[in-house]
């Protein structure tokens, strides 16, 4: 596979949608008697052509070095949801569904397939007159294109800020981190909105102008260009549920998850919000206490201050500072000892691969063997680079189908990387984001089905964030961290009570950070659950920021441009939360044998490997032995 050209890799997508489009040909001429079986698998292998090439596009527009490929990419994925809504609306494709006889005896798998399909038709508008179905079609490419705008914005709207004074307005930063700044010829170092620079200096910069200036500059990324953008993604989405037979999108939008309704999701969000509230508010009591040892007047915590005054209480009071657990997690010990770990619970082997394709001198290959077999092939790209992706996230590139090709995908991060003369020492934080990462990886790599509609990561979207945010845990667990965080110059293992205190420590503030989560949440839902005509984001964020958080929104600011859930979640960025419930119930499950191979493969068999093939309630009750809780979630909170 060599697609690391725009040509090459436009031929690969004319090809595949080329094949999609004989898919539906076949479909469109089965014979009217027609079983359930074969309408199925006919339709499924129209999903088996576009999935690849719709992975690929996904991957490549956010990572390929190459700005034609880039470009090329976002082409394809254009196409392919073109295709992909044709294929919606497409009458006789639907018809082949509806007329089925269903009565007769079927699989539990073919059941499913049918019920969905006609489902997702349905909600697709598939049923509508030709005008409707015409006003659809129009709508969602509309969308595409306004998705793609709101994505790139934020993707190329990074911002910076100079500091004369150079490293003298950095007091309090690492000594790496102002190596990787040096000042320039006049004295000064300037400092930009990526998670790279943004954190650190929230974490640690002493100088509260600094903090507040970059958290400005963070929060004004994508803006203006995203104002007017955001205004018309939300106006479509009305518009296009509308058309749809919904009152709004969230009606829409949560209707084929976990969660049900919008009403359910925002009785959800508002309930985990006021039990984190208590927590919440004796946290918040800290900070403005430890904000008055530098300021005695200060009344009030803003919030450029809340993350450099916890790092504070942190270091009082679990005598704890983020910095001393790094020089156990030097990247490449890090890689390689999730990976171990990963083998170690479900049994596989994990090896580096010549055979792959990377984009990147950058990107490393893996190869995952069960016995002597490739089951999966992965690639891990790390580090940033210039109109790369700022973020972390799992990119499916192909999904695993019974006797088809191996499932493949992509991890993409940001972590520093490591040079001759510097290992990469990571914050704990970034450790358990590759769990995180990993954990949404094996969820896809495990989920192989004879259907491609099922492989994968095919469970409905709220539970989604369940294998990631479960693998975090491993990320906090001495017994699995002293297998391979060894310190970068001694080679001693991390220590047990370094851990214990890194855990409290970091776990502080979850209360507030719960709040914010559900601020984010209802912010989200209030924008899509209702007419969006005269809805103000700005205005609505300052209003629920008072609401929900202990913090203003600062005034300026307009973190909705730069808030890329509100294309890709929609009004569903509850899910996180939802997801999160879950997790520590299953954590739970595991207690503190995290590295208990039988529980490891019970979870695979029961969830990973499962894909979409069942209701994730049914599954999370398999994996459970019971229906979930919100009582592990419960006490994680109130510990
Ligand atoms: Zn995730």
């Amino acid at each position: 596979m060599t697609l690391h050209d725009a040509a090459s890799f436009s031929a690969l997508v004319d090809q595949q949608l080329d094949a999609a489009q004989r898919g539906l040909d076949a479909l469109l001429e089965l014979p009217s008697g027609a079983t359930a079986e074969e309408v199925s698998s006919t339709f499924d292998g129209i999903g088996k052509e576009i999935g690849e090439v719709s992975g690929l596009s996904e991957l490549f527009s956010a990572v390929h070095p190459d700005e034609a490929v880039r470009e090329a990419a976002e082409v394809a994925s254009q196409r392919v949801s073109a295709f992909v809504t044709e294929l919606n609306l497409h009458r006789g494709a639907y018809e082949r569904f509806a007329n089925l006889d269903l009565e007769g005896e079927l699989s539990a798998d073919v059941r499913r397939y049918v019920e969905h399909a006609l489902r997702d038709y349905r909600r697709s508008g598939v049923d509508k007159d030709d005008a409707t179905r015409e006003r659809v079609r129009l709508l969602q490419e509309e969308l595409i294109h306004i998705g793609q705008e709101f994505d790139r914005n934020i993707m190329t709207g990074g911002r910076s800020l100079r500091l004369d004074e150079g490293h003298g307005a950095l007091a309090g930063l690492p000594a790496d981190f102002l190596a990787a700044h040096p000042e320039d010829a006049d004295g000064s170092v300037t400092l930009t909105t990526d998670p790279t620079d943004f954190l650190p200096v929230m974490l640690y910069a002493e100088r509260d102008d600094v903090r507040r200036d970059l958290h400005r500059e963070f929060n004004l990324r994508a803006f203006p260009e995203n104002v007017d953008v955001l205004n018309r993604l939300l106006a479509k989405r009305h518009e296009l549920a509308n058309t749809l037979g919904y009152d709004h999108w969230a009606h829409w939008a949560c209707e084929d998850k976990m969660v049900g309704t919008a009403e359910a999701a925002r009785e959800f969000a508002q309930r985990v919000s006021d039990r984190a509230r208590p927590v919440g508010e004796s946290e918040f009591g800290d900070l403005l206490a430890e904000l008055r040892t530098i300021d005695p007047a200060a009344e009030r915590v803003e919030a450029w201050q809340s993350r450099y005054l916890a790092e504070r209480v942190k270091r009082r009071k679990h005598s704890f500072d983020s910095q001393s657990v790094r020089p156990y997690f030097a990247y490449a010990k890090v890689r390689d000892g999730i990976l171990a770990t990963t083998e170690t619970l479900f049994g596989v082997r994990i090896e580096r691969s010549e055979s792959g394709s990377p984009w990147h001198e950058a990107v490393e290959c893996f190869d995952v063997f069960e016995g002597d077999r490739v089951v999966s092939r992965f690639y891990l790209d790390m580090f940033p680079r210039e109109g790369k992706f700022k973020h972390a996230a799992m990119f499916q590139m192909r999904s695993g189908v019974s006797g088809g090709a191996i499932p493949e995908a992509a991890l993409v991060c940001n972590f520093p990387g490591p040079t001759e003369s510097d290992p990469a020492l990571l914050l704990h934080d970034q450790v358990t984001t590759f769990f995180h990462e990993v954990g949404h990886l094996l969820h896809h790599l495990f989920s192989i089905h004879r259907f491609h509609g099922f492989a994968g990561i095919a469970c409905e979207w709220d539970f989604v964030e369940v294998p990631s945010q479960l693998y975090e845990e491993w990320a906090w667990s001495a017994g699995v961290l002293q297998k391979f965080a060894t310190h970068h110059e001694t080679g001693e293992p991390i220590p047990v009570e370094l851990v214990a205190r890194l855990r409290a420590a970091e776990e502080y503030g979850k209360g507030m950070n719960v709040m914010g989560q559900m601020l984010y949440a209802l912010f989200a839902l209030t924008l899509y659950d209702r007419d969006p005509a005269g809805v103000d984001p700005g205005e609505l964020l300052g209003d629920l920021q008072k609401e929900l958080t202990f913090f203003e929104k600062v005034p300026g600011t307009a973190m909705q441009c730069a808030f890329g859930h509100l294309h890709g979640y929609s009004s569903n960025y509850y899910t996180y939360m939802w997801s999160l419930v879950i997790s520590k119930d299953f954590a739970s499950v595991f207690g503190d044998d995290l590295m208990s191979a039988e529980k490891a493969q019970r979870y695979r068999e029961t969830v990973l490997g499962q894909g979409g093939s069942d209701d994730a309630g049914v599954m999370a009750a398999a994996f459970l032995g019971r229906e979930t809780s919100f009582d592990a979630w419960e006490s994680w909170l109130q510990a």
